[in-house]
This record gives structure tokens, C-alpha cells and sequence, in this order.
């Protein structure tokens, strides 16, 4: 499994994570084979908001011997003291939910402790002011929390956490609907969006991604917006390739799913190719590089995709990725205009002229 690296606290994370939604739809036998195959596979990063309690009776299971070898992302607000999934601002009930987690998962601490699923500003207004938020700063304080993260589908309530320097990792729903603005939680513009990846990459906070198929709407030519399909290899290779992004929580209800889902991250890069998304309109993303490659080789050398991702993470004032762009062995003022990646790029970016833009924001 590939790895990416946490800013804030150096975790290195697999870049298919365990999403908590479906397993309790598997029996115990199989959840335990699920979560077995996935951990011998190399997934290390685990969601912990799911649609009943029981996968965390799953999770505790199996992971009992190796749970220095896991990460849980733990929510402070997700109720299950009906059985099922709810959402709780109430300090009280957040306590007792947590002390509940731990038993469950048989666990002592938790990697990463989660503002849950804050998508108004009068419901980080309150998070903030009526005891829960303090509640998870003194489980931080005692060390029973390592790190702080949160969950929202809205780039303002990210942005605003972020600039009080809170979240380690934001769990976000990211995909090609959400970001070309489809979808029931597509909140924020795509600039909007787009600069949020950015920020998290230049300030470290990694991104757990949650949707990753809009709920399963990207699968299905009937329900996209695009009135097309996507594999789940398109899907993952689209999120994969934006800046920030640290890892991508699919749900499984098995084995199946979970196989699936380790066969499209490991898929021939032929069948990762979005560039479908680029002649539809409902996309939207004409005359912007997504990154993803599908313009190399380049004759110079130049790794174009990357050089882009570089470029427009240095605009927002991230000095790595400046020092990484110098690093390359080959820059923009390399380019030879020979015009090769404008004939193949399918979203219409004029690299040739991009390069030159860019040899000039680097000086090489
Ligand atoms: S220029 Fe086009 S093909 Fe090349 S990486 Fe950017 S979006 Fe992809
Ligand atoms: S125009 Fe420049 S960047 Fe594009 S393929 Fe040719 S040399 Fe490479």
C-alpha cells in the first residue's frame, strides 16, 4: 500500500483508508476476514463514525493485538446510545459516547480526536462554547486524544477551524460531482474547494476523504450528474491526485467490496484515466489542470502534472512546495513548446503557454 505523510504529526497513512458506513452489514465471520484482508493489506487509517455501533465491536476484535498499528479517527458527536447512528453537540452525551467507543474498540487512546460533523457556523459557535470542544481539549491534555481532527462537507467551517490552528487531519467529502458542484453535499464553489486542498497541503493537515463515490451516485450512469459512469479506479485516481488528500475512506459491507476497492488502487493507470469528465459540461473543469497526467511523456523531461500541483500550491504561499519544484530535474523553462501536451491534454489547458508563466513565478 502507498503511503502519505500526515504534516502535522508525521503519521504515515495508507492511501486507502477503512470507512466505517457499511461493514455492519457483514456478519461477525466475515467483518473479521474484512478487517483482516485490509489490515494484511496494508490499511492502517480507520473511521470510526459508522451506521450502527457494531463495527466498533469489529474493529476492537481485530484489532487487539496490533492496535499500535492502527489509526482510529474517533468522532465526538456521533451518538450511538440508540443503537444507531446520531449526531450530538451535547457535552454529556458526547462523554458518555466516547467512554462507550473506547470500551468498544478496547482501546485506551484515540489516534485522532474528531469535531464531528460541523456544517453551520452556529453549530461551531456552540461546539465551541458549551463544553464539548473542552471536552476533547482535556482528553488531549490527559493523553487519552493524540491529535485533533475535524469533519465537514463546507470549505468555510474548515477554513475558519483552520485558522484557529485546530485540525490535524479535516475529513472531507471530496469527488468529481461535489467538486463540479453536484451532489447533496457539494457545499462550497470548486475555486472554493480547490484552495482548501491547497491550504491543507501547505499547512500540513491531511484529508480523509468521506464520498468518495457520492454515495455510490458516480457508480451509476442513472443517478451521475455527468449522465455517465465512473469506476471506483476513476473515482480514486481523480481524489488522489488533488493536493492535501492523505487517504480515501470507502465503506465495505465485505470482502467483496473491500477486494474491489484494493484492485482500484492498485489499477493499471489506463484504467484510472478520468479525462472522460473533461468534454461534459456538467464537469466543468475546462482550462484547469486536474494533475492528472494524461499529457506525459513530455519530450524535455518535464513532469507536468506535477510541475502544475507545484505551481499552484506555491500561488498560496507553500514554500516546500517552492523547494520541491527547484529540486525537479527538469523545470518549465525547459519546455520546448513543442505543443505536444496541449494536442493531448482533454481539459483544454494551454501547457506551452502555462510553462512559461511558470518558469517566470520560479525564475527557472
Ligand atoms: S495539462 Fe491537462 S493532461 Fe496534463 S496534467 Fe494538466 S489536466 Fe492533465
Ligand atoms: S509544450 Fe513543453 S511541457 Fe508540453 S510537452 Fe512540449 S516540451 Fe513538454
Amino acid at each position: 500500500m502507498r503511503q502519505r505523510i500526515i504534516g502535522r504529526t508525521q503519521d504515515r497513512v495508507g492511501i486507502l483508508g477503512f470507512g466505517a458506513s457499511s461493514i455492519h452489514n457483514a456478519d461477525e465471520k466475515e467483518a473479521r476476514e474484512t478487517l483482516e484482508l485490509a489490515f494484511a493489506s496494508g490499511i492502517n487509517y480507520y473511521d470510526c463514525a459508522g451506521s450502527e455501533k457494531r463495527f466498533m465491536e469489529y474493529y476492537g476484535a481485530a484489532h487487539e493485538g496490533v492496535r499500535d498499528q492502527v489509526m482510529y479517527q474517533v468522532h465526538f458527536g456521533a451518538d450511538y446510545s440508540g443503537g444507531e447512528y446520531g449526531w450530538s453537540l451535547e457535552p454529556d452525551s458526547i462523554k458518555r459516547n466516547i467512554e462507550a467507543d473506547l470500551r468498544r474498540l478496547r482501546t485506551d487512546y484515540i489516534d485522532y480526536g474528531f469535531i464531528h460533523c460541523l456544517d453551520k457556523q452556529e453549530e461551531v459557535d456552540e461546539y465551541l462554547s458549551n463544553g464539548a470542544y473542552d471536552y476533547l481539549r482535556q482528553m488531549q491534555a490527559a493523553g487519552v486524544v493524540r491529535h485533533l481532527g475535524l469533519s465537514t462537507h463546507t470549505p468555510a467551517i474548515a477554513n475558519r477551524l483552520m485558522d484557529m490552528g485546530i485540525p490535524d487531519v479535516i475529513m472531507f467529502s471530496v469527488n468529481a460531482a461535489y467538486d463540479a458542484c453536484h451532489g447533496e453535499y457539494a457545499f462550497g464553489a470548486t475555486d472554493e474547494r480547490e484552495l482548501l486542498y491547497r491550504r491543507c497541503r501547505k499547512e500540513g493537515v491531511g484529508i480523509s476523504v468521506m464520498k468518495p463515490y457520492s454515495g455510490g451516485q458516480l457508480l451509476d450512469a442513472k443517478q451521475s450528474p455527468f449522465g455517465f459512469a465512473l469506476t471506483p479506479a476513476q473515482c480514486l485516481k481523480y481524489i488522489l491526485d488533488k493536493p492535501g488528500i492523505v487517504t480515501v475512506l470507502p465503506g465495505y459491507a465485505g470482502l467483496a467490496d473491500l477486494k474491489a476497492a484494493l484492485a482500484a488502487i492498485d489499477a493499471p493507470e489506463e484504467e484510472c484515466d478520468y479525462s472522460i469528465l473533461a468534454g461534459c459540461k456538467e464537469a466543468a473543469f475546462t482550462g484547469r489542470c486536474v494533475y492528472c497526467g494524461h499529457c506525459h511523456p513530455c519530450p524535455a523531461g518535464l513532469d507536468i502534472a506535477l510541475i502544475n500541483k507545484y505551481y499552484d500550491l506555491s500561488r498560496v504561499g507553500d514554500d516546500m512546495a517552492r523547494d520541491h519544484y527547484l529540486k525537479l530535474d527538469a523545470h518549465a523553462s525547459d519546455c520546448l513548446k513543442c505543443g505536444h501536451c496541449d494536442d493531448k491534454c482533454p481539459f483544454s489547458v494551454r501547457q506551452s503557454d502555462r510553462m512559461e508563466e511558470i518558469a517566470g513565478w520560479f525564475g527557472k
